[in-house]
């Protein structure tokens, strides 16, 4: 019998929504998820409440922000030209990329709305700010493999693919 622990490869369905009922997101109708275990693949609320819990087994967990994805920090929305991202690339709302801040540092930024000019940025996560309501179904743990430890992610269909 295996249960969710570190260094486990789980795979589940899940449906995530904000505190008004709303879907914010789900695997419905799609592939599950698959993680790594024990490795911040996914939030840190939700992966406290998956551990130890077992295949088939339901779990409904709310997730505050600080275990979610942060509060909602920073100056908010700032434009960037649309010629400052590489010509050929398909821009979508909800796309993140990794952006050099003057001081050098790599942070990561969110597109929150597209103009014909100006792209609006925003370091905050989408879901930032928000308590996160997730109903999930586990249906498949095992075993990771070394490479998958020493990478820190899954492989393999649902996983990461390199
Ligand atoms: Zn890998």
């Amino acid at each position: 019998m295996s249960t969710v622990e570190a260094g486990k490869v789980v795979s589940f369905h899940y449906t995530l929504t904000n505190p008004n009922g709303d879907v914010l997101d789900t695997s419905d109708g799609d592939e599950p998820l698959v993680y790594l275990h024990g490795a911040k693949n996914i939030v840190v609320g939700l992966e406290a409440a998956l551990d130890g819990k077992a295949v088939g087994d339901k779990v409904q967990t709310v997730v505050p922000p600080k275990e979610g994805y942060g509060e909602a920090e920073g100056p908010g929305p700032q434009g960037v030209p649309r010629s400052a991202f590489p010509e050929g690339v398909e821009l979508s709302v909800g796309m993140n990329f990794e952006a050099e801040a003057d001081d050098g540092s790599v942070m990561l930024l969110w597109i929150v709305a597209i103009g014909d000019d100006e792209v609006m940025v925003d370091g905050n996560h989408p879901l930032a700010g928000q308590t996160l309501h997730f109903d999930v179904e586990i249906l498949e743990v095992r075993d990771a493999t070394d490479e998958e430890k020493a990478h820190g992610h899954s492989h393999g269909p649902g996983g990461h693919d390199h």
